[in-house]
């Protein structure tokens, strides 16, 4: 066979740019309102200061973690865990509830990419526009177009890398560091690479992490049931569509409520058409809502072809909102939550390490006396210096000797010797445990434990 009769088909279709077309209604507002608020919190926590300090820091070269006043240390970071595992469960939670609730309207991939369509709406202007312009020869407009859209997304990609950096070294330093260009490496690199990924990601990849990067959208599925609410298009109510004349009884001509105006694929950022069903690449933004309403409006016929339901909905059955799955959630996560905030309010702000000295297990003093050597290693968690006292007990008459006072900077640790002298008649074992007490000066309260051995010299007759 003659190989110029082959067809060559090409196996992946080429990326085709989206340009969403912009959305007005309540849920457009609703997620400017939800894009503002977390980017404030983003842009606006390293900024803020709580008493001498920057509310949120994390520390890494002191290994701390400061937030709102709460130092978390590195012993600390079962809460790290236990945090994550009661975000992994929110998500589930929200996600059997109300559908892709955080892709739509709080995922950092969704907000960037709005805050970038924003920025580039503002310069090329909206859909019809940027299409135009895509169309278009190269010329000096264009260029200048692109230079500008660029220089900003630049700027504001940078901007966010700052941030990003500002969460761990001071940001009032850095500042200073960027003004003089004094920056170390790694503060130049994450900075950089920070402000790349969030330029790559929101102004070009898009919808494109959302369907071939990201895990959530390939198993969210598995989360939803009946009861799930989901973006979906009332198919009886909509079809058969096609265009009509306002004012004419279009269900006498054998059509329903859609008119194929095709806006709610035009306002779609990931540029799907909700009305071939339920689709993985759908985040729900709900912006086809938005523009259908829009349209039902101007036809005169009741919003919601589109709109926020259950499949159940659809089908006329009574959506159930408490199903086992949502119970089981809620009450792991209110435990979860009412453990950690225990667990944290509870929190020791010391901590001891008793250390035995290791170069002689004992030591026979003056007459019947016997002393064991310790180093204690105490720590103070809290966000002031204290003074500490340090008591003993475990055997009748145990003598504490140190030759310092216990004091501790904030956020620091000492190593403090002490010797420890038993009568040897108030020992009857050759390894007795002995518990130390460690008190704030002046907080009796705050009393932390630590267990220990004293050991001693054979005795006849004794283990
Ligand atoms: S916006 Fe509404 S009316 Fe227009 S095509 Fe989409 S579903 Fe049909
Ligand atoms: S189909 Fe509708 S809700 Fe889903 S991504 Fe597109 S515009 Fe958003």
């Amino acid at each position: 066979m003659n190989p110029s009769n082959f067809q060559s088909n090409e196996l992946y279709a080429k990326h085709e740019k989206i340009y969403p077309r912009i959305a007005y209604g309540f849920f457009s507002r609703l997620k400017i309102l939800s894009g503002l608020i977390l980017l404030g919190i983003y842009y606006i926590f390293p900024w803020l200061q709580w008493g001498e300090r920057q509310a949120v820091l994390f520390d890494l070269p002191a290994r701390q973690f400061h937030i709102f006043g709460i130092t978390f240390w590195p012993q600390d970071f079962i809460y790290l865990a236990f945090i994550l595992i009661l975000a992994a469960i929110t998500l589930f939670f929200f996600t059997t509830l109300a559908g892709r609730l955080w892709c739509g309207f709080a995922c950092p991939q969704t907000i960037w990419t709005d805050a970038f369509l924003w920025m580039e709406r503002l310069v090329e202007g909206d859909r019809p526009k940027q299409m135009k312009l895509a169309q278009a020869p190269m010329s000096l407009r264009k260029f200048r177009i692109i230079v500008t859209k660029q220089t900003l997304w630049l700027v504001f990609s940078l901007f966010t890398g700052f941030t990003f950096v500002g969460y761990f070294t001071p940001i009032h330093e850095l500042t200073q560091a960027v003004l003089i260009f004094n920056l170390s490496g790694w503060e130049t690199f994450w900075m950089l690479f920070y402000g790349f990924a969030v330029y790559s990601n929101a102004g070009f990849l898009r919808e494109q992490v959302c369907m071939y990067m990201c895990p959530y959208a390939r198993f969210q599925s598995a989360m939803f049931d009946k009861n799930t609410m989901i973006i979906a298009y009332d198919e009886k109510r909509g079809e058969s569509r096609g265009p009509r004349k306002r004012n004419v009884d279009h269900k006498k001509q054998g059509l329903g409520d859609c008119i194929n105006c095709t806006m709610c694929v035009q306002v779609c950022p990931t540029g799907i058409d909700i009305r071939d069903g339920m689709q993985y690449q759908c985040i729900s933004c709900s912006a086809c809502i938005d523009a259908c309403d829009k349209i039902m409006d101007k036809m005169d016929y009741p919003k919601g072809l589109i709109s926020y339901t259950t499949e159940n909905n659809l089908n006329g059955i009574p959506t159930k909102v408490w199903r086992p799955r949502i119970f089981f959630y809620a009450c792991i996560l209110i435990a979860i939550f009412v453990g950690i905030g225990i667990s944290i309010s509870n929190r020791s702000m010391a901590e001891i390490d008793v250390i035995r000295d290791r170069t002689s297990l004992f030591k026979e003093v003056g007459i019947n006396s016997i002393e064991n050597v310790y180093q204690l290693r105490i720590m103070n968690l809290d966000d002031k210096p204290h003074n500490y006292d340090i008591t003993v007990d475990g055997i009748e008459g145990l003598k504490l000797i140190k030759d310092q006072d216990i004091q501790v900077n904030k956020g620091s640790v000492i190593t403090v010797p002490v010797r420890l002298l038993a009568h040897s008649n108030n020992l009857h074992k050759r390894s007795t445990k002995i518990t130390f007490h460690l008190t704030v000066q002046g907080d009796q309260e705050s009393v932390i434990v630590e267990e220990a051995r004293f050991l001693g010299p054979i005795i006849r007759g004794v283990k």
